[in-house]
């Protein structure tokens, strides 16, 4: 039997792969079992930052694979370390905790959220959280229970309470909604939801919610698992917004393509997790946490920079192009509106040798965040002509 076959015959049945197995690859060009090259708008969804094999990535990482691999967090580890500093330090956040994964991070940053409110408030006074209609939180039961999506909210139950829902970009919305609730601890938001079609938050919304929740002593929470770690053209997106969080989560891209994820928690909530509260068996593993190094100590202004002027490369390559009706996002997080099926669009790229992502009704660019603009312009192309078609 070949990987396909195997797979159908051994993976539990989760995925609806497209018929592509890859191999191997180099930067932001990869390849498939037939020798066939593809250039890679996907990033194994915002995870390789600088590409596929990133030569200082697997440098750090290896020398690290050298030293120890694993230890537990019984004991003390100096990537782990230094990778917290450098988050705090680049952040002003004061604290990290590290997981293995989006959800993971973000199940951290619901009980942060839930133990200060007890603390200051008395236990389940103020346990919901508020996270908005479209967001994507992770797929553990309690990350499910906070993304803000009924397709989630089925055949699982029971899910997890203590959550609302409310309209993204609807500040009316959420002022009515802290008035008349007095259980809200928290609100949870990603600046640009991700999963739920790359849609930016306003810059009023943004800084009316936080503006709200600061006068009601409501914490703010950023979820920063896709749109973070450079992707948006600064290290996080919530610094465009102008508003300090008190907790930040992320994961996808801080690994450059090993799992690790990270829960940064504010001056506010420093002492909020006391030992025995959470843990982690792999978090923060030294290898993860060296390569993790390697990724962010070299997102620097020119690498931002760079995103940004990747991203006017884009839009001014598909706006206004034939078949194309908008394109949304920030930096190189990108949503492409097109009068085709985008999952129709994926399939003639992929035929073309592009990998492209959906969202949505939406075809999403997701490309390293050093990808070459000669090789980002023979993407536009093949991209124009397709959405053309
Ligand atoms: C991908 C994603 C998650 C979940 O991350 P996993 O690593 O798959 O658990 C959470 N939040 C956002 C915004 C994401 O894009």
């Amino acid at each position: 039997m070949d990987t396909r076959q195997l797979d159908q015959a051994f993976i539990a049945n989760t995925y609806a792969r497209f018929p592509l197995t890859l191999t191997h690859g180099h930067g932001s060009t990869v390849y498939d079992d037939t020798g066939k090259s593809y250039i890679d708008l996907g990033t194994g969804i915002a995870v390789n930052a600088f590409g596929v094999g990133d030569s200082e990535w697997k440098a750090a990482v290896t020398a690290q694979l050298d030293l120890i691999p694993h230890s537990s967090n019984l004991y003390y580890t100096e990537p782990q370390v230094r990778l917290a500093r450098h988050l705090c330090e680049r952040t002003g956040m004061a604290r990290v905790f590290f997981g293995n994964s989006g959800a993971e991070a973000n199940e951290c940053l619901i009980k942060a959220a839930r133990k200060w409110n007890s603390d200051q408030f008395g236990e389940e006074k103020r346990s919901t959280l508020v996270t908005l209609e479209g967001s994507f939180h992770g797929r553990t039961l309690t990350t499910l229970s906070a993304t803000g999506q009924d397709v989630f909210h089925r055949h699982f139950g029971p899910f997890t309470p203590g959550f609302a829902f409310a309209r993204p970009n609807d500040l009316d919305q959420m002022k009515q909604l802290l008035s008349e609730r007095d259980d809200v601890g928290c609100v949870l938001m990603e600046m640009v939801l991700g999963e739920g079609g790359v849609v930016p938050l306003t810059q009023e919304y943004v800084q009316g919610v936080a503006a709200l929740c600061r006068e009601k002593n409501i914490l703010i929470a950023v979820d920063e698992v896709q749109t973070g770690n450079g992707r948006t053209g600064t290290l996080y997106a919530y610094e465009q917004y102008g508003i300090t969080p008190d907790i930040v989560s992320t994961a996808k891209g801080i690994g450059g393509g090993l799992p690790i994820g990270a829960c940064l928690l504010g001056e506010r909530l420093k002492d909020t997790l006391g030992p025995g509260s959470h843990g982690s068996t792999f978090g923060g593993n030294p290898v993860s946490a060296a390569g993790a190094l390697s990724i962010l100590t070299r997102i620097d202004q020119s690498v931002l920079d760079g995103v940004k002027a990747k991203h006017a490369l884009i839009v001014d390559a598909l706006k206004g192009a034939k078949g194309v009706q908008s394109v949304t996002g920030l930096g190189l997080m990108l949503g492409i509106e097109c009068e085709r099926p985008a999952k129709d669009v994926v399939a003639d790229c992929m035929q073309r040798g592009m990998l492209v992502l959906t969202a949505k009704n939406k075809v999403r660019l997701l490309p390293a965040l050093n990808i070459p603009d000669e090789q980002l312009k023979a993407a536009l192309a093949i991209l124009k002509e397709v959405f053309a078609q």
